[in-house]
């Protein structure tokens, strides 16, 4: 190939994306200088926090600039290299862009990953990457959950919250789900091994509150939060004494010009319990201790993990979007090559 297509990010979304936020361009396969190699990317990944990046704010990384191509982790094979430790045919993982062709170089992101000691190499997206990092550290390094007690997970029947979940059962923890949908549901009981699963959709706050009650009878300890809005409100009303809030998203806000904020944190005074947020690039240097743990456990049947792959880069706009309307079913993949 000598053509590059890439997902070029135009203007920035107000609200919800659309299509003419984005346009798809040709442009010539890159060259690479000393010290560079050249990727070509397989699959990307697709992550709420893409939409934060989109914007123009403050936060853990600079925006996306506009023009350039959309940020995302990807995993492709080196095709050319002028970098020490980078040899043609090798797989890499890194955080690169919606492209055909990426350009890294040595001492950055990019990692050499082996496709054969995985059951697949998008694990390397999903299982073995942020998403299974996320939970792993973020439920038991913040959340601290603790044999018999009560962990609350919101989108968890998503990437992150379907392995939080198991991840919690393994603590021996009472574990309950919220998702959208009778499908989902009943996915975190049968396929993950939840206790109980909540459907939040037509739900207000009062039922919400009502049905994690019925489900969580002797309270929450642990609320892995993915949402926000009424969702991480009527779990704030179920807290018992002493109990963590992990704040790992808020996808329910993302396209909200508003944010609607959590109206309930005084539940956390009367409960003199903690709220802390959590970045999964805190643990990069840790990813080989949670992936070797995550390894043990899928191999013993004690953690499984879907993936939702999309073909094509003329489909990345559509299947960003699933993260939003809720119509992935596991860590959502795009696959470029
Ligand atoms: P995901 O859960 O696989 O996909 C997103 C899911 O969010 C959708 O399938 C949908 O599920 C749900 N959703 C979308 N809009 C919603 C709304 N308005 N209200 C309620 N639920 C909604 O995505 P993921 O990659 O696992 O990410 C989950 C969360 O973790 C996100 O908030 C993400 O930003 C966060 N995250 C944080 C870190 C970190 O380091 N802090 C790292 C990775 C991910 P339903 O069909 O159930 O609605």
């Amino acid at each position: 190939m000598t053509d590059n297509r890439r997902f070029l990010l135009r203007r920035r979304p107000q609200g919800e994306p659309v299509a003419q936020d984005f346009e798809l361009v040709t442009e010539p396969k890159p060259s690479i200088a000393d010290g560079q190699f050249l990727i070509r990317n397989h699959y990307a990944s697709l992550d709420p926090a893409m939409r934060g990046w989109m914007d123009d704010a403050d936060s853990y990384m600079p925006p996306i600039p506009l023009g350039a191509p959309v940020r995302a982790s990807t995993i492709g094979v080196v095709e050319e290299s002028r970098a020490e430790g980078f040899v043609p045919g090798q797989w890499v993982m890194g955080l690169h862009a919606i492209e055909d062709y990426s350009v890294s170089a040595a001492g950055g992101f990019t990692q050499p990953i082996d496709p054969a000691i995985v059951p697949s190499v998008t694990n390397y997206l999903s299982l073995f990457g942020a998403v299974g990092m996320t939970a792993y550290f973020g439920l038991l390094e913040v959340c601290e959950p603790k044999a018999g007690e009560t962990v609350l997970v919101s989108g968890a029947a998503g990437a992150v919250g379907s392995i939080v979940g198991q991840l919690a059962k393994i603590q021996g923890c009472r574990v309950v789900g919220i998702a959208g949908g009778a499908e989902k549901c009943a996915r975190l009981v049968d396929r993950y091994g939840f206790d109980a699963a909540i459907d939040y959709r037509g739900k207000d706050e009062a039922a919400l509150v009502a049905a994690i009650a019925k489900e969580a009878p002797n309270g929450v300890d642990v609320i892995f939060e993915n949402v926000g809005g009424i969702v991480l409100d009527a779990g704030l009303m179920n807290l018992n004494m002493h109990a963590r809030v992990g704040l790992c998203g808020l996808i329910s806000e993302y396209n909200s010009p508003e944010p609607v904020g959590a109206r309930n944190l005084w539940r956390l005074i009367v409960k003199r319990a903690s709220i802390r947020g959590l970045l999964v690039a805190d643990y990069v240097a840790r990813f080989g201790e949670g992936a070797a743990k995550m390894g043990e456990w899928a191999a013993q049947g004690r953690i499984v993990v879907d993936e939702h792959i999309d073909d094509g880069i003329e489909h990345a706009f559509d299947a960003f979007m699933r993260l939003f309307s809720g119509t992935n079913q596991g860590k959502m993949i795009l696959r470029i090559a």
